[in-house]
């Protein structure tokens, strides 16, 4: 906020200096004879008197006169002038020759000094002195509290927008992860409340159709489970007859792509129920290094290819930490199993928990994921066309779950590089409080 304040501050105090310097000297421009009349009315009564005096005294005393004057009009400056010594211009001259004062002008309009005729010979010079050093202090002392005033005035004005619009802010980033039901509850009388309105009728907008969807999966993938148990059901008790050979295999097909149908709408349930922010997570203190054996266990009564060595690297101040054992194991044998389909021969998993949270990694050797995939692999059905891929089968709905899995936590799932040479999946999970 206070960079906004300063730059809004800044932008004023510019344009305010340059308007008290400029627009003045433009008007004293345009309105030249009206300040001159005015000064020469305000002090017709002052000239008339120091002329009277000339007047009424001999001429051999007039600069007598003129020291006595200079003393009682101090600081104030008199000085009786020869007209051709006191370089008039010709516009001058003619005024003085019709009886009338020379005025000349300074700041703001005030006169600087101004000459009354006394005779055809002289003049007599009243000058006004530039303002001491204490009175421009003053004036400068007011430009600086008017200034002070003007930010107090910016900031107390900024403060509610401010607010309002982080408020704005953080409401889209709650709606971005995915808390549909977040609003900015901004009160319509707020300068943005007609803003706020229209984006949290958009965030109703949004958080319906997405419920909708939401439904729909959910609707049928369980409509779908039901005609598929009996498929299998049926496929099964087919195969239970004799039936010749090319039937039995054809049949077994068959089985295997119900099963591979029967998966997908599994993991469909799966990702659409994460969906549901009415399902809170539960929070789990759990041993760090049983709960990581017991995922590795699980993953490596799977791993086809012996090879594969799977290095641990456990670097944890405490041993336990609050999670949900159920989601995090989920998305932990989730990254295992790619690695294991993805990697050359080597997988890392590394812990680390620090105040903030617990990090846990899985790297390995393998293709890796090109920089501008990295993000997209999250989305639920996408997969990248390597040849690779297409030979491990998966319906691309893993990575999209195991993230739904962690923000439903508040955390995070992210792909990297790996410094074996492959991927790296991190996931983080904050402490609680
Ligand atoms: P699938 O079930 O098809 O593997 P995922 O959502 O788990 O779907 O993964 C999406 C895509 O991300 C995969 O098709 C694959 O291309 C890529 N991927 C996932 N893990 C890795 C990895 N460890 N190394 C390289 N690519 C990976």
């Amino acid at each position: 906020m206070f960079r906004v304040l300063l730059r809004l501050y800044l932008i004023t105090i510019v344009t305010y200096s340059a308007a008290i310097f400029l627009i003045p000297k433009l008007v004293i421009q345009l309105f030249e004879h009206r300040y001159m009349d005015y000064n020469v009315e305000q002090s017709r009564g002052m000239q008339k008197l120091i002329v009277k005096q000339y007047l009424r005294a001999p001429v051999e005393r007039w600069s007598q006169l003129t020291e006595q004057l200079s003393a009682d009009f101090a600081p104030l400056k008199v000085q009786l002038l020869l007209r051709q010594d006191a370089s008039y211009t010709p516009a001058e001259e003619q005024l003085l020759a019709h009886g009338k004062p020379v005025i000349r002008l300074g700041e703001w309009g005030w006169m600087e000094d101004i000459s009354s005729p006394i005779n055809e010979q002289f003049v007599v010079k009243l000058t006004i002195p530039p303002d001491p050093l204490d009175m421009n202090l003053l004036y400068w002392s007011m430009n600086v509290l008017i200034g002070a005033a003007l930010l107090a005035c910016l900031l107390v004005w900024l403060r509610p927008h401010w607010r309002d619009l982080e408020r704005l802010k953080s409401t889209a980033a709650q709606l971005g992860r995915g808390n549909l039901a977040e609003r900015t509850r901004i009160p319509a009388s707020s300068n943005i409340g007609s803003l706020a309105a229209v984006f949290d009728t958009m965030a109703d907008d949004v958080e319906q159709l997405l419920n909708q969807q939401r439904d729909l999966l959910n609707a049928v993938s369980h409509e779908l489970r039901t005609p598929l148990t009996r498929l299998d059901f049926g496929l099964a008790l087919a195969l239970s007859d004799d039936l010749p050979q090319a039937s039995r295999e054809r049949l077994q097909g068959l089985v295997a792509h119900i099963r591979e149908l029967d998966e997908l709408v599994l993991e469909l349930l799966s990702y659409s129920r994460l969906q549901n922010p009415a399902q809170s997570p539960e929070r789990v203190d759990v041993v760090l290094d049983e709960f990581i054996d017991s995922v590795l266990g699980s993953v490596d009564d799977e791993l086809e290819n012996p090879e594969i060595v799977i290095d641990v690297a456990l670097d944890c101040a405490v041993e336990r930490f609050n999670l949900d054992p159920r989601l995090t194991a989920r998305v932990l044998q989730n990254l295992l199993r790619n690695a294991t389909r993805y990697c050359d021969k080597r997988i890392q998993v590394g812990v680390r928990v620090g105040p903030d949270g617990c990090e846990i990694w899985v790297d390995d050797d393998g293709i890796g994921i090109p920089l501008d995939q990295r993000e997209r692999i999250f989305e639920p059905f996408y997969r990248l066309d390597r040849s690779r891929d297409r030979a491990t089968g998966g319906f691309g709905l893993g990575l999209a779950i195991s993230r739904r899995a962690m923000e439903a936590q508040g955390g995070t799932l992210v792909a990297q590089a790996s410094p074996l040479g492959g991927a790296r999946f991190c996931v983080w999970l904050p402490s609680i409080a």
